[in-house]
């Protein structure tokens, strides 16, 4: 279960449905089944919803251990340049699960 709160808005043009532009304020979540969280948001105007991506336990996991090496960047102590490698290549695979996921979820198996 993530607590992160996303505060900062940001401007979007509705262009799968209404086409008026609008603020995303923070994200939503929505559990599917399998343990798969959606991360979304939705045009206030016509509600057309737009995913921003899926996580299942796997992505979880990973985005929990990739903040766990992003504290390891403000010790002095640590090797920066590992840590940077680090964090490169988990979100190379925090990426690749959020694709792989999206095709389970919106291949509709
Ligand atoms: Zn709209």
């Amino acid at each position: 279960m993530s607590t992160e709160r996303n505060n900062k808005t940001m401007p979007a043009i509705c262009n799968e449905g209404c086409n008026k532009q609008f603020e995303v304020n923070g994200f939503q979540t929505a559990r599917l089944p399998g343990a798969i969280e959606k991360t979304y948001f939705t045009c206030p105007h016509c509600k057309h919803e737009y995913v921003a991506f899926y996580t299942d336990m796997e992505v979880r996991e990973l985005q929990a251990k990739i903040r766990r090496v992003q504290t390891k960047l403000q010790n002095p102590r640590v090797d920066q340049t590992e840590a940077l490698k680090q964090v490169k290549d988990i979100q190379a695979q925090i990426k690749a699960g959020m694709d792989r996921v999206r095709t389970v979820v919106e291949g509709g198996l």
